[in-house]
């Protein structure tokens, strides 16, 4: 059965409003925007069926999903087509204007916080403090890239010899495709987009096709905010609107956040037509992040930071814990202590301000997580209950024999640990390295030693030091990785415009 009308649905109307967060009457309705309601035109929504939203139980997920449209490829020719007539005029417009828009557009988050969060909760499972990092992640994008755009992106002289002047310039390079993930549907997706906006570039943003309407609704504010409607046009639908997007041979970028697989598969679209220019690609993946934590660490700080690193976000941040490796002398005092501390996570109704864990992203990823779970590769040691309806995976703690058995990245609440000899940190580093991903890693010791052979050695973009492994912050913990985990780019950090600009060097003899 289909819902008639998602919209209704989302507002309340059909029966679905979520109970804990009172939404402003006019989140879809009218009053929102003087047209009243949420702009659909712009977007192919078709309502989750009753039985997805019965599956999520407690929650009552609304849900409305990006259906593949009709005419993927139709669709995604006009939005470039746009995209790409709107270039050569915005990317003249002049970088303080452009900077203005973003930090008009991050005023514009915040005083429309609350909407954004309940769309966050009920469209994307997010507690209701990961809500509030989500609106706050994605404004503090908005601020920092403008004010790296004003001390930037400034045409530089430099020097040559007399009678010779040399100017570098950074200018857009054109129409960029930004990709996002449901995880961060907000921060991610806005923080991709405005990067390359205010840089010059136009952009066709694509959200994931489980978190259409937070993108909706951020694109609307970026147009409130000054982005003229064509220098940004959201796609939604699934992977067939994303192969169409990534294959236009006018697109002159691509940033995307999402699996290694499908970051692989733009790699190859993108220099599969010969007579295509070759074009930058910035990606954001996964990793199987370890935590190593040797015999000086203070296990209860040790027990905060795996507990929060783990299970906070249900596990669904790719900066997310996997693989806790604990010196042999102190692995059964911290495994101890860890489940305790397991115990103590609230696990339920995300809208609920007191839950720590609430449910997955959707079936498939459920049902995913609860086969492996099932059948684990190594030994469950602790597991908790859950409420009995609902996509609630357990947050599950699984003993390895070796570091090597764990070869690839669950995406949910399940943390494998395993041990570490005395003495063979470097050894140890490099067996976590040799699987080939480097998103972030975790170091716990008080041995100051023990840190300099972790920096020196962790082949990570992130690596942290007796603290937690996520919630990167904006301006202070500048966010990407390597090898299989991404191609590099620090989201949040000092030189991450430059890559979505075009340089050009112009001397002139005078
Ligand atoms: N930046 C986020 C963090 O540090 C993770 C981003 C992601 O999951 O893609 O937790």
């Amino acid at each position: 059965e289909i819902l008639a009308d998602p919209v209704a649905k989302i507002a309340g109307v059909g029966g679905s409003r979520h109970p804990s967060i009172p939404l402003p009457v006019d989140l879809f309705g009218a009053g929102h925007r003087n047209s009243g309601g949420i702009d659909l035109s712009d977007v192919n929504i078709l309502a989750r069926t009753v039985a997805v939203v019965n599956d999520t139980g407690l929650v009552r997920r609304a849900g409305a999903v990006a259906n593949a449209p009709a005419d993927a490829a139709g669709l995604v020719r006009d939005a470039v087509s746009r995209a790409h007539a709107a270039f050569p005029g915005w990317s003249a417009t002049t970088v303080d204007d452009r900077a203005a828009c973003l930090d008009r557009l991050a005023d514009l988050l915040e005083q429309d916080r609350d909407r954004l969060m309940a769309i966050c909760v009920q469209e994307a499972f997010k507690t209701i403090p990961d809500a509030i990092g989500e609106v706050r992640e994605a404004a503090d994008f908005c601020r920092y890239y403008a004010q790296q755009a004003r001390m930037h992106l400034r045409a530089i002289e430099l020097p040559g010899p007399t009678g010779e002047r040399n100017m570098l310039h950074l200018d857009g390079r054109g129409v960029w495709a930004t990709i996002a993930p449901w995880n961060f549907p907000l921060a991610i997706f806005l923080g991709q987009t405005v990067a390359a906006l205010v840089t010059g570039n136009t952009v066709v943003a694509k959200p994931a096709p489980q978190t259409p309407l937070i993108a909706q609704a951020a694109v609307e504010l970026a147009h409130r905010a000054g982005v003229p409607r064509d220098a940004l046009v959201l796609v939604t639908g699934g992977p067939d609107v994303g192969a169409a997007l990534t294959g236009d041979v006018r697109v002159a970028g691509v940033a995307f956040t999402g699996s290694t697989a499908t970051a692989k598969r733009i790699a190859r679209t993108l220099v599969e037509d010969d007579d295509r220019p070759i074009v930058p690609l910035i990606a954001e993946t996964g990793g199987i992040n370890a935590m190593i934590v040797d015999s000086t660490a203070l296990p209860e700080q040790v027990v905060a930071d795996v507990v929060a690193s783990s299970f906070r976000s249900a596990g669904q941040r790719c900066s997310a814990l996997r693989l806790l490796l604990v010196q042999e002398e102190v692995a059964d005092t911290v495994i101890e202590m860890l489940a305790g501390a397991m115990d103590t996570l609230r696990i339920g109704d995300p809208g609920d301000p007191a839950t720590d864990v609430g449910p997955v992203i959707d079936r498939a990823s459920y049902d995913k997580l609860m086969a492996y779970r099932a059948n684990p590769k190594g030994q469950t040691l602790k597991t908790l209950a859950v409420p009995a309806e609902g996509l609630f995976v357990p947050p599950t703690l699984i003993r390895l024999t070796a570091i090597e058995e764990l070869d690839r990245e669950w995406f949910g609440p399940i943390l494998h640990v395993a041990t570490w000899p005395a003495g063979k940190l470097t050894e140890t580093i490099a067996r976590v390295n040799a699987k080939g991903y480097g998103l972030t890693m975790g170091l716990h010791s008080r041995i100051a030693r023990a840190a300099e052979v972790a920096e020196a050695e962790a082949a990570v973009g992130n690596l942290y030091i007796n603290r937690s492994m996520i919630g990167a912050v904006v301006g202070s913990q500048p966010f990407g990785g390597e090898g299989l985990s991404g191609t590099g780019p620090k989201a949040g950090g000092p030189h991450y415009l430059y890559r979505f600009c075009a340089e050009r060097a112009v001397s002139v003899d005078t």
